[in-house]
C-alpha cells in the first residue's frame, strides 16, 4: 500500500495540527451556546469550529436548525476566537449563504451524498471557490456513490477536497449508530492516497463513551483528522445529545490518543505495522460477527428440522459445500488443507448449535 503521508496534499500545505480536529456542536442552538463552546475550544488543538445550521432530520418535528441566522454567530466565533468555521450545506441556497458569511469549510452530509442531483447542484454552486469541501460517505455502504460525489466536486475545480467517514446505516441492530465498515474507508484511502480522510466518531458511535476507541482505530488506520461533536451541556443538546462530549472531555481524548510521529524512521516502521495490525483487527472482528450470524442461521435450521423431525446431519449437502469452498478458497490463495480444517470446525459448531435447539 502506498504511504499517503509521503504525498503532499492541500492539508499539509495549510500547516494545521495533525490530526486535524474539527469540533463544535451538532447544531447551533443559540448565539450564547455557540460562542460559549467556541471560547472553550480556543487554544486547544481544534482547527475548525463546526456547527449545523440546517439540520437534516430523519423524522419531521425535531429541531431543524436555526437557519441563516446561525451563520452570523459563526462569523462572531471567527472574530472572537480565531477559529476557522465549518458547516453542512445541502443545496445551492445554503452554499451561497455560507460563502456570503465566509464559512471556511463546507461539508456535504451523508443524506445528500446519496443524491447525484443534489451533489451536482452543490458542486455547481461551489465552482471556483477556494474553500475546503469535505464529502461525508453516503448513508448506505456504497463506495462508487461516494466516489461519484467526489468526482463531481473535483470536476467543479474544487482543489481543497477531502472526505469524512461517518459510518453506514443498517437495518440490523448493532452497537454502533452507523456501522464503521472500515474496509470501505481503507479501500478509498488506497485508491486515493492524497485525499484527506477525516473520521467522525460521533455519528459512527452515537454514544459519547465509545468515541475514544473509534478515534484511536481511525488514527491507527492513518486517518488525517477527526470531527467530534462538542457541547457545553451535551445532555441538553437540541440534537444528538447522547453522542456529544464536553470541551474538557475533548481535550482529554486528544491527550490520550496515540498519535504517531511522522518523521522518525523507526516510527515509520511502527506506523506501517500498527496500520496493518489495525486492519487485521478489523477483519478479525468481522470474522467473529459473521460466525455469530452463521450460527444464528444454524439455530434457525435446527428449529425447522425439529418441527419436521429431520436428522441434523445431511451429508450430501455438506460434501457439496466443502467441494465448493475448496475451489473458492483456491482462488483466494487459501490451501485445501486450511479450508477443510476451517469448515470442519465451523460445521461442528453448527451441528452443536442445531443439536442444542433440537434437544432443547
Ligand atoms: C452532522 O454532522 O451533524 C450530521 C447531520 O451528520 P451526517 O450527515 O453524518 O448524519
Ligand atoms: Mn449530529
Amino acid at each position: 500500500m502506498e504511504n499517503k503521508k509521503e504525498l503532499r496534499t492541500w492539508l499539509d500545505d495549510l500547516k494545521l495540527n495533525h490530526p486535524l480536529v474539527i469540533a463544535g456542536p451538532c447544531s447551533a442552538e443559540t448565539e450564547e451556546q455557540v460562542l460559549k463552546i467556541a471560547h472553550e475550544l480556543k487554544d486547544t488543538d481544534v482547527s475548525y469550529y463546526r456547527a449545523g445550521i440546517w439540520k437534516p432530520r430523519t423524522r419531521p418535528g425535531n429541531f431543524e436548525g436555526v437557519g441563516a441566522l446561525g451563520l452570523k454567530w459563526l462569523q462572531k466565533v471567527k472574530e472572537e476566537t480565531g477559529l476557522m468555521t465549518a458547516t453542512e450545506v445541502a443545496n445551492r441556497a445554503h452554499v451561497e449563504l455560507a460563502l456570503e458569511h465566509d464559512i471556511d469549510l463546507l461539508w456535504i452530509g451523508a443524506r445528500s451524498t446519496v443524491s447525484p442531483f443534489i451533489v451536482q447542484e452543490i458542486a455547481d454552486a461551489l465552482k471556483g471557490t477556494d474553500k475546503v469541501v469535505l464529502v461525508k460517505n453516503p448513508v448506505n455502504p456504497d463506495l462508487p456513490l461516494w466516489l461519484g460525489a467526489i468526482e463531481r466536486l473535483a470536476s467543479a475545480d474544487i482543489k481543497k477536497l477531502g472526505v469524512i467517514h461517518r459510518g453506514f446505516s443498517t437495518y440490523e441492530k448493532s452497537k454502533y449508530r452507523n456501522n464503521p465498515e472500515w474496509q470501505i474507508a481503507i479501500e478509498l484511502q488506497t485508491k486515493f492516497p492524497d485525499l484527506p480522510l477525516i473520521n467522525d466518531p460521533s455519528h459512527i458511535t452515537g454514544k459519547r463513551d465509545m468515541i475514544f476507541d473509534v478515534s484511536q482505530t481511525a488514527l491507527d488506520l492513518n486517518f488525517d483528522g477527526l470531527m467530534i461533536e462538542t457541547h457545553v451541556d451535551p445532555d441538553n443538546a437540541w440534537s444528538d445529545a447522547a453522542q456529544q462530549v464536553t470541551p474538557k472531555r475533548l481535550v482529554q481524548i486528544m491527550e490520550d490518543l496515540r498519535i504517531r510521529k511522522e518523521t522518525d524512521p523507526e516510527a515509520e516502521y511502527n506506523k506501517e505495522l500498527t496500520n496493518l495490525r489495525a486492519q487485521i483487527d478489523v477483519v478479525d472482528n468481522q470474522l467473529i460477527d459473521l460466525m455469530g450470524k452463521r450460527m444464528q442461521v444454524a439455530d434457525g435450521i435446527g428449529a425447522l428440522k425439529k418441527r419436521k423431525n429431520v436428522a441434523v446431519l445431511q451429508s450430501k449437502r455438506w460434501n457439496e459445500i466443502l467441494g465448493k469452498m475448496v475451489l473458492q478458497g483456491e482462488e483466494k490463495g487459501l490451501s485445501e488443507e486450511f479450508i477443510l480444517k476451517m469448515f470442519k470446525a465451523i460445521h461442528q459448531e453448527s451441528i452443536n448449535h442445531q443439536e442444542k435447539v433440537i434437544k432443547g
